[in-house]
């Protein structure tokens, strides 16, 4: 197994010349594209892991998943899709165009950026600073890491140049599906898309999901398995932007990316993965990532279908 991860991060480095590190936020720039990491938690608890695991990158989209769950937990499962819906998009992660023109004037979904920050906007909390705490609470609790921390350079970064994500805000406050102050929503998903994190966090995150929402050390049931179902099929169908529909054909698993250059996998019953690479390609998604993805999924025969 060692060796067989070895080889597909060595032969997925090559790839990354291909792609670009994302440059839209400032801060995530300075990105070393070359560097690729995967780590695998099963969910028995061994750990392998090979490449550039232990660097830090932003979570970005792949809060997406652990924020969702926390709004199923805190309004139910109505609540929250009467604010976002969960259909695919075939558009960009960052589009805006479907916002006035998908019939229910709701966001399609709560994995692209629309939608995830109509989903921030449901977490409960006095203020925004209980909010964000109630939030990290769950990701420290997910990713087996108490000292996960917000990267405040990136969390500027963003903060300063985010208009589009502003931009959506304010249309949806407009349509309903965001109540209450948009810029303290703003800064509560800047914030979650700011948490740095590395391989294993986001491998035991997936983990996680993989173990149907119980801890893989006490077994006590921390998500619903309901709310778990919901997220990893919005995972399965959405994760990967408009580029879903081509990761479930070579991987076949749920899975959520970020533009840091992070991918969450989540393989029922098996195992979570987390790999890096900054390095992206068009569409936003990690290119060393899919490729290890592909490589590794028909080599353990990871496809749920
Ligand atoms: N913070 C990023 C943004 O809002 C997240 C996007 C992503 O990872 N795809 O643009």
């Amino acid at each position: 197994m060692q060796v067989l991860l070895d080889k597909i991060v060595e032969d997925s480095k090559k790839l990354t010349a291909k792609g670009k590190v994302a440059s839209y936020i400032p801060e995530l720039s300075k990105a070393d594209a070359s560097h690729v990491g995967i780590a695998i938690v099963q969910t028995n608890g061994k750990i392998r892991c090979a490449g550039d695991y232990m660097t830090k990158f932003t979570i970005q989209s792949v809060s997406k998943p652990i924020v969702l769950l926390q709004a199923l937990m805190d309004n139910g499962e109505e609540e929250v899709f009467s604010r976002v819906g969960m259909e695919p998009t075939g558009d960009p992660f960052n589009s805006i165009i479907r916002l006035e023109t998908f019939d229910g004037s709701k966001p399609l979904n709560p994995m692209i950026n629309a939608g995830a920050i109509a989903v921030s906007s449901l977490i409960k909390g006095k203020d925004n600073a209980e909010r964000f705490d109630r939030m990290m609470t769950l990701f420290k609790q997910l990713s087996n890491n108490p000292d996960l921390t917000v990267n405040e350079d990136v969390f500027m970064s963003e903060k300063l140049t985010g208009d589009r994500n502003r931009a959506m805000g304010y249309f949806m406050k407009d349509l309903g599906s965001i109540r209450g102050n948009v810029e303290e929503v703003l800064d509560l998903y800047f914030r979650q898309c700011s948490i740095e994190v590395n391989c294993m966090d986001i491998a035991n995150i997936g983990a996680f999901f993989a173990n149907h929402g119980r801890d893989l050390v006490t077994g006590e049931q921390i998500v619903p398995v309901r709310y778990m179902n919901i997220v990893k099929t919005v995972m399965m169908t959405c994760g990967m932007y408009d580029a879903s529909g081509e990761f479930a054909v070579n991987v076949g698993v749920p899975a959520k990316s970020g533009v840091g250059g992070g991918i969450m996998c989540a393989v029922p019953n098996r195992m979570g993965i987390g790999t890096f690479g900054p390095s992206l390609d068009k569409k936003g998604n990690s290119i060393a990532g899919l490729n290890v993805l592909s490589e590794l999924s028909k080599e353990l025969q990871l496809s749920i279908f």
